[in-house]
């Protein structure tokens, strides 16, 4: 027996007037997953609880039995994980984006065009910096306009505000430390210095020069955000005694793949956005499943999230029915519990996680099934598996496979 979680990452949505009021997977074509769920158990979840607006991180420990509340320091020691990067205890890390400002410092995208290309380049140049004596400056690219900053060096402190304004039109804001500590002013100080310099450093590189030249936005500001401290966790292994991998495409799941102890699967080919390349996906997660040293596997797919941020709801539904192609091999492979679900809606009305609860349904033998036939947000309301919490699903997921002590004589 196996256990797998698969997340279809920000599925969750509202009504769309465009969609005949249906969401995006109500009104996606997806025979495979309608028919699983017609064999199977449906119902709703709050990943974390009722109204909590999860983000896929704090999602993504919860689904794996975590107390994100006693766990989680931040995005920027995950992100920093999931790109490889060696951190050590005491190291402070940011997740950044690769941004546009205009002259006078005000940015202009916040995620510079989605550029693919040259951020090893322009990260080359990032580790150039000298910012304090006694602080060392380590950056790496992550996938498109996304990379991570270390600052390593004494007296640093993660109680400090992010530099992203979060909204297009407005200058970074002024990093501010949120205690009295000297720890934590010198690194608002400090950060605050690193946006500027990026400035200085990236409007005339390159990379840059050929961006524009092709009429594309140039990558000239990092914005640093998500800062915290690396979090110590006991692994699945020593949790559940389960030898587990997770097959995801962005450096964010893979970080908390790695902080619970997992193998982490690379898709080549993957984006995390709805071009990415789901052949490559279905094939890494096939093979990842059908390979018995696992007994437990994470799989996150990502594009369905991005298109509720961009607010692209013929996209998402797009995505939705490529991730129902994958859904068809599953369905044939016995031995296997496999929870699908999401780890929070990202309405493309709303283009951001909100609070909803996701759809969820239950592939396994044996089960209680319902009679649900179809695969959405309202049907999986009236589904046999009710309303559950993420930190739910590792126990209903052992005990289908039949690996829990009984509680009590
Ligand atoms: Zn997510
Ligand atoms: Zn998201």
């Amino acid at each position: 027996m196996k256990g797998i979680i698969l997340v279809i990452d920000g599925m969750g949505d509202r009504p769309i007037k465009e969609l005949n009021n249906k969401t995006p997977l109500e009104s996606a074509n997806t025979p495979n997953m309608d028919k699983m769920v017609e064999e199977g158990i449906t119902g709703i979840m709050d990943t974390i609880r009722p109204g909590v607006r999860p983000g896929s991180d704090t999602a993504h420990l919860t689904l794996l039995g975590y107390d994100p509340y006693e766990v989680y320091t931040g995005r920027g020691p995950i992100e920093a994980l999931g790109i490889d990067m060696d951190v050590n205890p005491g190291d402070i890390a940011f997740r950044c984006n690769f941004s546009t400002a205009d002259d006078n410092m005000i940015i202009t995208d916040r995620r510079a065009g989605r550029i693919q290309e040259g951020t090893d380049k322009i990260a080359d140049t990032i580790n150039t910096m000298n910012l304090a004596d006694d602080v060392e400056v380590i950056f790496k690219e992550s996938d498109g306009h996304r990379g991570v900053l270390i600052l390593r060096g004494e007296g640093l402190s993660d109680k400090i505000t992010d530099s992203d304004p979060k909204k297009e039109g407005k200058k970074p804001k002024t990093v501010k430390p949120l205690d009295d500590s000297p720890e934590a002013k010198k690194t608002a100080d400090i950060v605050n210095k690193f946006v500027e310099e990026s400035f200085r450093l990236l409007k005339n590189h390159p990379v840059n020069e050929k961006l524009i030249s092709e009429g594309k936005v140039p990558a000239n500001i990092v914005l640093p955000r998500g800062v915290g401290e690396v979090p110590h966790l006991k692994t699945l292994d020593e949790k559940f005694g389960f030898k587990s991998a997770c097959v995801a495409e962005t450096g964010l799941i893979q970080g908390i793949g790695k902080l619970a102890g997992m193998d982490i699967i690379k898709i080549p080919g993957a984006t995390g956005g709805i071009n990415t390349d789901i052949d490559s996906i279905h094939k890494h997660i096939i093979k990842t499943v059908k390979d018995d040293q696992y007994d437990f596997i994470l799989i996150n797919v990502d594009g369905a999230d991005e298109a509720g941020h961009d607010g692209d709801y013929l996209g998402k539904k797009g995505f939705i029915e490529k991730v129902d192609v994958i859904m068809g091999d599953l369905r044939e492979i016995d031995d296997i519990v496999l929870f699908v679900t999401a780890d929070h809606s990202t309405p493309v009305s709303v283009k951001d996680h909100s609070g909803d609860p996701v759809p969820v349904f239950i592939k396994a033998d044996g089960l209680r099934v319902d009679d649900i036939t179809e695969y959405g947000e309202r049907a999986a309301a009236k589904g046999g598996l009710c309303r559950i919490r993420g930190s739910d699903v590792m126990q209903i997921i052992r005990d289908l496979m039949g690996v829990t002590d009984k509680y009590g004589a």
